[in-house]
């Protein structure tokens, strides 16, 4: 049962995982690095195998290894250049909002003579 944290938007469970973030963020982490480790270490142990022929569970397991961590590593590597496009431009609008609130300077409004 999932504990109620509050009546924010969305439902508790929503509210649940919002305040929780961190943690679920670590656990996904941890368990696609795990995927990814243990897939890897299958495909190296079991190599070389004593292969049976079309019908092969080592074969067949190795393949499904492989397209574990071809999948992952796609949705790794694109949500990676999401979060980095996302970052560049909300940088980049930063700069752009920022240079709207400085205040032109003239050597009228500085009273600076130049009459030397
Ligand atoms: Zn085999």
């Amino acid at each position: 049962m999932i504990p109620q944290v509050g009546n924010g938007k969305g439902g508790d469970e929503v509210s649940y995982f919002c305040k929780n973030r961190r943690i679920w963020s670590l656990l996904t982490a941890l368990l696609v690095a795990s995927v990814l480790l243990l897939s890897g270490l299958f495909i190296v142990t079991h190599g070389k195998h004593d292969c049976t022929g079309e019908d092969c569970r080592v074969c067949s397991e190795i393949k499904v290894c492989v397209s574990t961590i071809r999948i992952l590593s796609e949705a790794v590597g694109t949500g990676a250049a999401v979060v980095f496009v996302y970052i560049a431009a909300h940088k980049l609008v930063f700069s752009y909002i920022a240079g709207f609130f400085l205040c032109p300077a003239s050597l009228v409004s500085l009273k600076i003579r130049l009459d030397n």
